[in-house]
């Protein structure tokens, strides 16, 4: 047994608020002001800082709760416990990996701790393309050195291994400055096992600040708990449904556990974004943010330019007050927008581009391959016309839609 001190295991024995998994079952209902889906980077210091300014903050969060006396820098398990899809998340292609956390403390438990301010071009180019003002490198300075303080980001002062110090050379001699990272690390022992979580605490994650802080100041936690649906009912949240899940994923029960909360704050990572969208493209949490293109969860050129036709067309029905429809499920957008904004696709959610599989059109079962797909094809282009008809979209642009 180690014997370095497990803040996890020290809060449970203190009487922290956590629910799920072996904790136990989850109530029916609960109440809050805020309620913060996923526990990592954005949503540890969400809930560090809104418990600590009084709110009453609930944590839902799908992966396990693990500690460093459980990270024992074993790949087997580490992998199957604290990645999403053990790990083996992949592109459509399978071309390439995508490594993603799932545990309290989100991917910050399993990341590699390099630590830098977002690079001034970026900044820049964010300010000029995107109108954001206010996100310059002044205007940041303040919240990076709140991070820096919080998370002990510091220069890392050992020397560089011998891969590392080669590209040094190399971008010395090329005339490329270079300069080592920083760390969110506290009394680091270079184990070199910072993707297994880290078995002496040094790392500065999620797991071993912010959260244990939130849970100090009286958030609750509830983990092996899956954010599965946002209840929308006119344009406003009524609450987030959640129901509790097995180590491997699996739902435990058809039992669910209604948050109800003034607040949402939706911070389970970049990738399951489709299960935030409405089929009008607008955030559901956020009516007034509309995704165009490929973060929709479209892809390929065609599908992403009309996700954005849609996303502009509908943002312009907003402004003027009239209500934006999607188009009927079985046209090709519709069928692609059906497919991204179901949340039943956002567990395992694969972009996707326009095919006949998509279309649940009621057809001719005896058909054959190419006179069914004839007939989709058909369908389709009626359904589209009458839908370009009732919302009068001809008499804005003609041209559009030929
Ligand atoms: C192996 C690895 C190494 C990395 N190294 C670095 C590094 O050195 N430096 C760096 O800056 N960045 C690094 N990153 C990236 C960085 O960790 C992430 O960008 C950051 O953690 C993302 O923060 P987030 O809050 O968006 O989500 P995450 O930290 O990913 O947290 C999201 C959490 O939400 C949970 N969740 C998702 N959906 C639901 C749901 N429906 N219900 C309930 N919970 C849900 C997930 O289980 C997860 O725990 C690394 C990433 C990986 C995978």
């Amino acid at each position: 047994m180690s014997n370095i001190p497990d803040p996890i295991l020290q809060g449970l024995q203190r009487g922290w608020k956590v629910l799920g998994g072996k904790h136990g079952a989850l109530p029916e209902r609960v109440s809050c002001d805020v309620a913060i889906i996923g526990s990592g980077a954005g949503a540890g210091i969400t809930a560090e800082l809104l418990t600590k300014a009084g709110l009453n903050v609930v944590i839902v969060e799908e992966g396990p709760l693990k500690s460093s006396t459980d990270f024992k820098q074993l790949e087997p398990e580490a992998y199957a416990s604290l990645y999403q899809e053990n790990a083996g998340r992949k592109t459509k292609d399978k071309g390439i990996t995508i490594l993603q956390g799932r545990s309290v403390g989100g991917t910050t438990t399993v990341n590699w701790t390099s630590s830098f301010r977002t690079p001034e071009p970026t900044l820049r180019y964010w300010e000029q393309h995107f109108g954001l003002d206010d996100f310059g490198r002044e205007a940041l300075a303040p919240y990076f050195e709140q991070a820096e303080r919080r998370l002990n980001i510091s220069p890392w002062l050992m020397p560089p291994n011998e891969n590392n110090e080669l590209l040094r050379r190399g971008a010395d001699k090329l005339g490329i400055p270079s300069a080592t990272i920083s760390r969110n690390v506290k009394g680091c022992w270079n184990l070199g096992s910072c993707g297994l979580g880290c078995p002496t605490n040094a790392k500065q994650s999620m797991l071993v600040t912010s959260i244990p802080a939130a849970l100090n100041a009286g958030a609750r936690l509830f983990y092996q708990t899956r954010a599965h649906k946002l209840d929308i009912q006119n344009g406003q949240v009524k609450g987030l449904l959640c129901v509790p899940i097995r180590l491997n994923g699996d739902k435990v029960s058809d039992q669910t556990m209604r948050v109800v909360a003034k607040h949402y704050v939706v911070a389970g990572g970049a990738i399951n974004s489709p299960a935030l969208l409405s089929p009008t493209l607008q955030l559901k949490n956020h009516e007034n943010i509309f995704f165009a293109g490929q973060i929709t969860g479209v892809e390929g050129y065609m599908e992403s330019a009309a996700m954005g036709l849609l996303a502009g067309l509908n943002a312009a029905f907003i402004i003027e007050g009239k209500k934006a429809e999607p188009p009927p499920v079985n046209t090709a957008l519709g069928a692609l927008i059906q497919y991204i904004t179901s949340p039943e696709h956002a567990v395992q959610f694969q972009p996707m581009n326009i095919n006949f599989g998509l279309f649940n059109a009621p057809v001719e079962k005896k058909l054959r391959k190419k006179e069914r797909n004839a007939l989709i094809v058909h369908q389709a282009l009626q359904s589209l016309n009458a839908w370009i008809s009732s919302q009068k979209l001809n008499e804005l642009r003609p041209d559009i839609f030929c």
